[in-house]
């Protein structure tokens, strides 16, 4: 289950970013990719991608694993900044 607002820090650069489930992802990346597939050499030129699950995966800023998050509370996070997707990271069953 996702942190209650929604919100994890790296440990290692402090970047804040927004938690996605793996269904979230895998669903985005789905999207996106068919979006991809379909545009002229030149229109691919302007995007990054295809999309993966392993961008995910890891910190946007320092690529460190996204287990290494933790929880942060939105009364923490700066307005007006930009935060982007990151796997949550589910507890081994
Ligand atoms: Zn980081």
């Amino acid at each position: 289950m996702p942190p209650p607002d929604g919100l994890l820090q790296c440990r290692r650069c402090g970047w804040v970013h927004f938690a996605v489930t793996r269904a979230e992802v895998e669903a985005e990346v789905a999207e996106f990719n068919f979006f991809y597939a379909r545009l002229t050499p030149a229109q691919r030129d302007a995007h990054r991608a295809p999309l993966s699950l392993a961008s995910y995966e890891q910190c946007r800023r320092c690529k460190a694993p996204h287990h290494l998050a933790r929880p942060v509370a939105a009364k923490m996070v700066p307005l007006g900044v930009t935060l982007l997707p990151l796997l949550f990271p589910q507890p081994a069953l």
